[in-house]
């Protein structure tokens, strides 16, 4: 079986140390691929004096040469010639520039076992079929960004009856339509069948907040589901506490705190994060984390925050095994959190300024040998 195959089918998600010989193996196997197929790719590597071949211990992933998710918006890297690939996903691109991720065969089956195993673990799988509000954007041939993606997905996680979007497309654009979405609910409400609210957390707060200002509370069925994806960033939102985004969707939906899941991925980075039941995302073994520091980029010891420096041997379209996120965050032990998942839980804390993360993409475009990229 091919190491990454092996990887992403190896039966306990969250064993790290079970995990950790497949992997190195995954990692430099992925390297050794994106160093024989982008020219862009093998440059940084050339440059950094990096060979696949010195991945010995979980130590040296450090070492792999990690390209900022800026330059994905700025170039377009890819190892494979695009009719090869699955499909291609986009960053959501507030800023009018996004991420363009090709995704090849392999990972889309590699992502297959991985999606299971955690859907299965996190309770979000289930037989009973149930209705769907998506608070995000409804499918369309055009619309290429991975959360629209992942949310038309996550309809899938139990036999879907019906599905309401609040983000409607008209043409060549999207109109909100939060309020369509509230009399879904309503509607839904009297129906025998559970339903699951999937969305941006945003989406989520300002409907709940709109309904109670309105007096419009209403009771979901039993085993009724909240899902977030897409983080809050998408629109700006400010960030509410989570107590008080879960006690609104308590009074307003009838869904307690222990059926609302909070899910973190990046297009850079397509592994199924999990919250677990104390709001943690411990690392599943697909992935490593990193925390750097934001001057030095010296990975940094646990509890102490930096940036998120994010490991993956998933991807062989796109030059992804190791990105840094314009995000800032700390990693804990796992058994610091009480759940009862061993492996480290990484809390997100935040965004560095845009200047800083341009400095660190100018770096990595003078490696590629393109001077400055502003
Ligand atoms: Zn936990």
């Amino acid at each position: 079986m091919p190491s990454r195959q092996a990887l992403f089918w190896h039966p306990r998600p969250y064993d790290l140390p079970a995990s950790d010989a497949l992997f190195l193996r995954a990692a430099a196997d992925n390297c050794a691929y994106h160093i024989a197929h982008c020219p862009g790719y093998a440059a940084i590597c050339r440059r950094l004096d990096f060979d696949p071949k010195s991945l010995r211990s979980t130590e040296d992933l450090a070492r792999i040469p990690v390209l900022p998710t800026l330059l994905f918006k700025r170039e377009a890297l890819f190892s494979m010639p695009e009719r090869r690939m699955a499909m291609r996903v986009t960053s959501s691109g507030t800023s009018g520039t996004f991420s363009r991720i090709g995704f090849d065969w392999g990972s889309l089956l590699a992502e297959v076992p991985m999606v299971l195993r955690l859907g299965a673990r996190h309770r979000l799988i289930s037989g009973v079929p149930a209705h769907c509000v998506v608070l995000g954007y409804q499918p369309h041939r055009d619309n290429h960004a991975g959360v629209t993606r992942t949310m038309y997905g996550l309809t899938f996680f139990s036999p879907p009856l019906s599905r309401t979007y609040a983000l409607q497309r008209r043409g060549t654009s999207y109109i909100p339509d939060l309020d369509g979405a509230a009399h879904a609910l309503e509607r839904l409400a009297a129906s025998p069948f559970p339903t699951r609210v999937i969305g941006f957390p945003s989406y989520l707060w300002f409907g709940l907040q709109q309904l109670e200002a309105l007096g419009r509370t209403v009771r979901l069925r039993p085993g009724s589901r909240i899902i977030l994806a897409g983080g809050w960033k998408e629109h700006g939102a400010q960030e509410v506490a989570k107590s008080a985004l879960y006690a609104a969707a308590e009074r307003v939906l009838g869904v307690p705190p222990d059926h609302i899941h909070e899910l973190f991925g990046a297009v850079e980075h397509p592994v199924f994060y999990n919250a677990c039941p104390n709001h943690r995302f411990h690392v599943p073994i697909y992935s490593r984390v990193l925390i750097r520091d934001p001057e030095t980029l010296a990975p940094l010891p646990m509890g102490e925050v930096g940036l998120i420096n994010l490991i993956s041997p998933l991807m062989t379209a796109t030059p992804t095994l190791s990105v840094m996120t314009d995000d800032l965050g700390y990693l804990e032990p796992g058994d610091a959190c009480g759940c009862g998942i061993p492996s480290p839980a990484l809390t997100i804390v935040g965004r560095v300024g845009m200047s800083d993360i341009r400095t660190c993409a100018a770096g990595a475009a003078e490696l590629l040998g393109k001077g400055e990229m502003g």
